[in-house]
């Protein structure tokens, strides 16, 4: 499993993170839910449901959860910045649309990707992206 505080890894049945200390029985209980109520889990994959819509709408609402605030800023920024490709792609004439239609194609994929690992409890990181939003999400104050 992963430290949900600074998302090192931690070996299973390891009393505490090696790396910031952080007490794995606490860690346990913070994990379960998001400040929303939600399981984090779910609330983390739900963040790439609806496009950079659903990541904004977890950013906004989520104030606990390092996690979910994690994926959901990774999700807003990537489902943004593809959203806005595609439809810059749309209006380039000749074989813009179909650029446009293929790129979805992977974005369906990449989502799908994401979401499955947001659910199994992964900070899983896109290349720049994810880096930038990990970096973020833990260094803020809870
Ligand atoms: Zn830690």
């Amino acid at each position: 499993m992963q430290c949900h505080k600074c998302a090192a890894v931690v070996k299973q049945g390891a009393e505490k993170c090696g790396k910031c200390g952080v007490v794995r029985k606490k860690m346990l209980d913070e994990i379960k839910k998001s400040s929303i109520g939600m399981d984090e889990n779910v609330a983390a994959a739900s963040s790439y449901a609806f496009l950079f819509l659903s990541g904004l709408f977890f950013l906004a609402v989520e104030r606990k959860s390092r996690f979910v605030r994690f994926h959901a800023l990774q999700g807003a920024v990537t489902l943004f910045v593809v959203f806005v490709t595609n439809i810059a792609l749309a209006f380039v004439p000749g074989f813009g649309i179909l650029l446009a239609i293929v790129l979805w194609l992977l974005n369906l994929i990449l989502i799908v990707n994401l979401f499955l690992k947001a659910l199994s409890g992964e900070w899983y990181m896109l290349p720049v992206v994810g880096r930038w939003a990990w970096r973020w999400a833990t260094a803020e104050k809870p």
